[in-house]
């Protein structure tokens, strides 16, 4: 498939580039554009062709629901029903922005957008692209991550680039995501809302505005999401070629174990990539990358990070472990998929 690029600086939009691109979604065509959690791989949610083309060029399993983004607010009431006063709240005070809602959808959203299910996630984004296109493209978009299923999410241009091209009709470069970690996803459509997959908006900023929420039981266990009750939960994710194991305990430890392992490895010939906070750095041998210097720049970096261990041919790769509150919850999360949920306590 030949695809249509389009290199947009975020600080002076070529309207018309975008414009272009917008039209093949309103065309019922595929296009992948820079939103401010990753970039996504959009098509029109109403239109089941072609959002079946979206599965097929991720090889996503079908049961597994898309976001559907839009414009406006007043959008989501030809989309959603049964809309509760805390639902509002949330949309109010964090859209636009990285939080995705769950509520039971309207008979306009196809089963193949929501994955068979009666419920639908919506969301507006804030990047200024992805709210251009969307807003040019005039019909609802859905747009999962723009990875082959499995894959470290794409936080820059040059990882869309590298995997997509070929695969959809359009690509829009934008730069690099703000966040680097997919929205919040909320579940509204309880009495309590429930935290299906963790973000970048974390419990504590919703329970300021709209009391208790609670999370997925199924997120807070470090093994396998089998249960998850977002089914994208239940999928292997994030995943590098390396094998991926998170070493936990007090850093003088897990400094000491990490570098046993370097060279244990490096004895049958294996390459040892290390992932570690800046101030951390010098503690390590092997192949030692900074994933930044505070939990905010740790989920920016985390999936460039996963697919530059890649680039660097390393055969296994070692992450130091982080606090699982507020966004850190959110790494943990994307960071026990991508190890498949294996641990080194030392
Ligand atoms: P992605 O689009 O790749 O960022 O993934 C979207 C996430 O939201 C996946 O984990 C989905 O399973 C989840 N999701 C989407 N729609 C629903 C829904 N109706 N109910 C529960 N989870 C959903
Ligand atoms: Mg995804």
């Amino acid at each position: 498939m030949k695809t249509i690029i389009s290199k947009i600086d975020i600080n002076n939009m070529d309207k018309e580039e975008l414009k272009k691109q917008a039209k093949l979604l309103n065309e019922g065509k595929t296009v992948i554009f820079p939103t401010e959690t990753v970039y996504g791989l959009g098509a029109n949610a109403l239109d089941e062709d072609a959002v079946k083309k979206i599965y097929e060029a991720k090889g996503r399993p079908s049961d597994n629901p898309l976001i559907v983004h839009i414009y406006e607010k007043n959008e989501i009431y030809d989309l959603a029903k049964d809309i509760s006063e805390k639902a509002e709240t949330v949309m109010n005070k964090f859209w636009p922005g990285p939080i995705t809602i769950i509520l039971n959808k309207k008979e306009i959203i196809p089963y193949k957008t929501s994955g068979g299910l009666n419920t639908v996630a919506i969301r507006i984004p804030s990047h200024p692209i992805a709210r251009k296109i969307i807003k040019y493209a005039g019909v609802p978009i859905a747009a999962p991550s723009a990875n082959i299923s499995g894959r470290p999410s794409p936080t820059k241009a040059d990882h869309v680039y590298e995997e997509m091209n070929g695969r959809v009709n359009g690509i829009v470069l934008g730069g690099d995501s703000n966040f680097g970690l997919e929205s919040t996803v909320l579940d509204m459509t309880s009495e309590v809302p429930m935290i299906l997959r963790p973000g970048s908006i974390t419990k504590e900023d919703l329970e300021e505005v709209i009391g208790e929420v609670t999370i997925d039981p199924s997120l807070e266990k470090k093994e396998d999401n089998k249960k998850a009750r977002a089914p994208g939960m239940k999928y292997t994710h994030y995943s590098p070629d390396a094998d991926v194991y998170i070493v936990s305990g007090a850093i003088e430890n897990v400094a000491n174990k990490i570098n046993e392992l370097v060279s244990v490895n490096l004895e049958k010939g294996l390459k040892t990539g290390v992932m570690c906070l800046e101030k951390n750095k010098h503690k390590y041998k092997g192949e030692v990358v900074s994933l930044g210097n505070n939990l905010d720049e740790v989920g920016r970096n985390l999936f460039d990070i996963l697919r530059e261990m890649d680039k660097k041919n390393v055969d296994i790769v070692y992450s130091e472990e982080f606090p699982s509150q507020g966004i850190g919850r959110a790494i943990m999360n994307r960071l026990l998929k991508s190890a498949g949920y294996k641990i080194i306590h030392t």
